[in-house]
């Protein structure tokens, strides 16, 4: 039961005169009708009605069904993609060109008008356009522009990467390239003083291939080619690119006695909740194999495997090799 706040009627003091009604009632917004729902309280006696504070206003919720209707952001969303770049209501606004108040008032409920809701949803959706706006707002101060613009065009270039990536890189028959969890396997593979490529390479294969092996389908859903050095995922150098990208890894060029070549190194730990017990256990499992393995030992073992072999070079390499591994 609602509480009543109107034991005594404040216009004609009745006592329990007062009662809670809900009804629908039409609102019109933009000239289409909604029929929306509204609670208030009426005296029974002298027929005056009251509405409390945190009822919920019947134009509000007939601007959300308009919203809805026509597809519009909402107040909500505004506000999350605002903060998200890190801009209070007054720079976003100067951003989109408008006055000074009225991201404030969007976000408060006001009903926005269709040309700023076009422009609002062009922006949230394409980071240049976004670019665009911030490169030529007036009245933005120059460190929240400068700041901007760097955070824009880093985010610009990861969607380019993970773009190009996943427009180029092949997928293991019937699967797709699962993007997070090839990052956390990168990740747990390359712990500790970071792994050079053409090692990575190989344990990401012999992840993916024995996992196959196990349970008909790969780990990461990457299919690998036959390179020189032995088998690598597709894309893999964009791949790499990608995570750097995304400030996950970095790419060093080292030597490490007779060895150089292109490490990468982990710059965070691994999410280990991505695996399940049994695929954190094969991870390990591989990790350990290798340990103690340089990148031209694992190179020669990985020429050893019939998926190597049987692959013409620079072919993709089939999964059903797979039931062969060496181990
Ligand atoms: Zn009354």
């Amino acid at each position: 039961m609602p509480v009543k706040p109107f034991e005594i009627c404040p216009n004609c003091a009745g006592e329990g005169t007062v009662q809670l009604v809900s009804t629908t009632e039409t609102r019109t917004v933009n000239k289409e009708d909604f029929e929306v729902p509204v609670d208030y309280f009426a005296c029974q006696r002298c027929g005056e009605s009251f509405q409390t504070l945190d009822m919920e206003d019947s134009l509000v919720r007939a601007r959300e069904l308009y919203r809805t209707r026509h597809g519009m952001v909402r107040p909500e969303q505004l506000t999350a993609w605002r903060k998200s770049l890190g801009l209070s209501q007054a720079e976003l606004a100067a951003v989109l060109g408008w006055g000074v108040a009225t991201v404030s008032r969007y976000e408060n409920g006001k009903l926005q008008s269709d040309a700023h809701d076009k422009s609002m949803r062009m922006a949230m959706r394409s980071a240049d356009t976004l670019i665009e706006l911030v490169r030529s707002a007036r009245g933005l101060p120059a460190q929240v522009r400068t700041r901007l613009m760097a955070e824009l065009e880093k985010r610009a270039g990861s969607a380019a990467l993970e773009k190009a990536f996943t427009s180029s890189a092949r997928s293991a028959p019937g699967e797709t390239i699962r993007l997070e969890k090839l990052e956390q396997l990168v990740l747990l593979l390359g712990e500790g003083e970071g792994v050079f490529v053409t090692k990575l390479n190989k344990l990401l294969f012999y992840s993916d291939f024995k996992h196959y092996q196990q349970h008909g389908r790969s780990l990461s859903g990457l299919a690998y080619e036959r390179l020189p050095y032995g088998p690598v995922p597709s894309a893999f150098r964009l791949l790499f690119c990608l995570l750097e990208q995304r400030g996950v890894i970095e790419q060093v060029e080292v030597q490490v006695g007779s060895a150089e070549g292109t490490q990468v190194r982990p710059l965070r730990a691994a999410d280990r909740n991505v695996f399940d017990e049994e695929e954190l256990a094969l991870l390990l499992a591989i990790k350990k194999r290798f340990a103690e393995m340089g990148a031209n030992e694992i190179s020669e073992a990985s020429h050893r495997e019939q998926a190597w072999i049987q692959t013409p070079m620079a072919a993709l390499i089939d999964y059903r090799h797979a039931a062969a591994l060496s181990f």
